[in-house]
C-alpha cells in the first residue's frame, strides 16, 4: 500500500476490504463509513468533516490483524493508524476529528449519563481497551482541544451509523462530489461541500 493514499487508493481500499462485517453490527465497514458520511452531510457538515466521517475507521482497513482485534483483547489504535496515509490529502479539520473520535467516546462516557450503556457491544469492549471513561481532568483537557466539538459530532454520527438497510449515497458521491471538491473545500476554513 502506498505511504500516502490518493482518493483512488481509498476507493480501492474500500472495494477490497469494505465488505468485511463491522464486528457485532448489522453493517459492513463500507456501509458504516457511508452511513457516517451521510449523517454528516444531512447535518450540514462541511466537506472536511464529511471526509472525517467517511474515513474515521479507515484504520481498521489498513492493518493485517485478523478478525476483530477487540475479541482478542487488542486495541488496534485505528484512530492513529490511518493518519499517516491521509496527511497528503487532508488538513487538521479532517485529521483531528478522526484522531479524537475515540477520546470523544471516553469523554461522553464521563459527561453524559446513559451514554456508555447506549454503546454497541463492540464499542463497549473497545472502550475498556482504550482506557475506559475519562476522569474529570482528562475530560477538561479534551473539551479544550481544537476540534473537540467536531470530534463529538463525528462520534454521534459514528454511533448512529450501524443501521441495517439505511439508504445512503454511494462511495463515489462522497469521494468525488464532496471530498474530491476543490481544495478550498477541504482546508481548515471549512467551506461548504460543493454538491
Ligand atoms: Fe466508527
Amino acid at each position: 500500500m502506498p505511504a500516502k493514499l490518493s482518493l483512488a487508493d481509498i476507493e480501492q481500499l474500500f472495494q477490497a476490504k469494505g465488505h468485511a462485517q463491522y464486528d457485532g453490527e448489522p453493517v459492513t465497514q463500507l456501509e458504516h463509513a457511508l452511513q457516517s458520511a451521510h449523517l454528516a452531510e444531512q447535518a450540514g457538515a462541511d466537506s472536511a468533516l464529511i471526509a472525517a466521517a467517511l474515513l474515521h475507521d479507515l484504520g481498521h482497513l489498513v492493518h493485517a490483524l485478523p478478525g476483530s482485534p477487540t475479541l482478542d483483547g487488542v486495541d488496534d489504535v485505528h484512530q492513529y493508524r490511518c493518519l499517516p496515509f491521509l496527511r497528503g490529502l487532508f488538513g487538521e479539520a479532517t485529521l483531528a476529528p478522526i484522531r479524537l473520535h475515540v477520546d470523544a467516546k471516553r469523554y461522553l462516557c464521563r459527561r453524559e449519563p446513559g451514554y456508555m450503556e447506549s454503546l454497541s457491544p463492540d464499542s463497549r469492549r473497545s472502550l475498556a481497551l482504550q482506557g475506559g471513561p475519562f476522569d474529570e481532568a482528562q475530560a477538561q483537557t479534551f473539551e479544550a482541544l481544537p476540534y473537540a466539538q467536531d470530534a463529538l459530532r463525528l462520534r454521534r454520527w459514528d454511533d448512529a451509523a450501524k443501521q441495517e438497510g439505511m439508504a445512503t449515497p454511494d462511495l463515489a458521491h462522497f469521494l468525488r462530489h464532496c471530498i474530491g471538491a476543490p481544495a478550498s473545500c477541504r482546508q481548515d476554513a471549512g467551506a461548504p461541500c460543493a454538491r
